[in-house]
């Protein structure tokens, strides 16, 4: 029998890196770019812009379609397509044991939702492409999504809208993957023969194949501030060229000054612009709305004001 008890005590010291574990890890969102601290809540609650600089994150495909949908509006369709290994493609490890765990970190089958809904009571169909996913990259489930939806926009239709944010191609499905963008490319094209208005959106980043394919064939072509907006790397094209490429190079404000994009627009006033430019490209009066931020109400003859007014030149060098 012990004589002397040591007392169970009521409070427990916490060593610092016990401590530090104690506070939520995301409670507060640090700016890459401007370096401000922000409440993760705020800075969620404000679409994921900085407050100080107004620098856009990413946004995954779920928040991007709550952003510009009608509330209650959305359907979600194809949800169950899965790839399969055609290539039985390993790297580090199989590609379907990478697919496996990029499914149960997401929770999404792969880097691509699409349905139907509307904006601003407009029809749409919609394909908003998740970077989380292994980088956005397209495949042929992500290739045969946004074939099915451009069909389903054609069937129904719909006017068409597809938010890009991806690094290209998926290298591990090879030559199936490369096939996706003349896919992609042709339905473009079969839009365009319906009278269909298409709605390309490039969000941080659009880059690569998905660019060199539908992503850049939109009727109207929209990107975010700042937005990475383009096709080979910089260090890729400065050691091809043999030059320094600008600050700005591949930035969405600079691809619009050369006249590839047609707006970039905040991200806060993304949705009254749609669904401007849906009403318009569809001949229905012009909408009043409210935009993320609950106040600016754009109307169509800014919008297309501005849209007449874009570079329609490359500006030289
Ligand atoms: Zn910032």
């Amino acid at each position: 029998m012990r004589w002397f008890r040591r007392p169970t005590p009521q409070f427990i010291t916490i060593q610092p890196p016990q401590q530090r574990e104690r506070i939520g890890k995301d409670l507060w969102f640090k700016c890459e770019a401007c370096g401000a601290i922000t409440r993760t809540k705020d800075w969620t609650a404000n679409w994921k812009v900085c407050p100080s600089c107004e620098g856009h994150s990413r946004l995954d495909a779920d928040e991007r379609l709550d952003l510009l949908l009608d509330e209650d509006s959305f359907e979600e369709t194809d949800a169950n397509l899965v790839s399969s290994d055609p290539l039985r493609f390993v790297d580090a490890k199989p590609y379907p044991d990478r697919v496996e765990a990029t499914r149960a970190k997401t929770g999404r089958n792969d880097a691509i939702l699409t349905g139907r809904g509307t904006i601003g009571e407009v029809p749409v169909a919609v394909a908003a492409m998740d970077f989380q996913f292994m980088g956005g990259s397209m495949g042929c489930v992500v290739g045969e999504k946004i074939v099915r939806t451009m069909e389903l926009a054609i069937r129904e239709n719909r006017a068409c809208i597809t938010i890009s944010s991806t690094g290209g191609a998926r290298m591990q499905e090879g030559i199936l993957s490369l096939m996706q963008l003349a896919r992609t490319s042709i339905m473009c094209k079969l839009l365009q023969e319906n009278r269909i208005p298409f709605i390309s959106i490039l969000a941080d980043p659009s880059t690569a194949g998905v660019m060199a394919s539908f992503a850049s064939l939109g009727d109207i072509i929209v990107s975010e501030p700042g937005a990475y907006v383009g096709f080979a790397g910089r260090r890729v094209i400065e050691q091809t060229i043999r030059q320094t490429l600008p600050e700005n190079f591949q930035t969405a404000e600079f691809v619009q000054q050369h006249g590839f994009i047609d707006l970039v627009v905040h991200r806060h006033h993304m949705r009254g612009s749609l669904i401007t430019l849906l009403r318009q490209m569809r001949n229905l009066e012009p909408a009043e709305f409210e935009d993320a931020n609950g106040s600016s109400q754009m109307r169509a003859s800014t919008m297309i004001a501005k849209l007449e007014s874009k570079p329609a030149q490359p500006a030289t060098k």
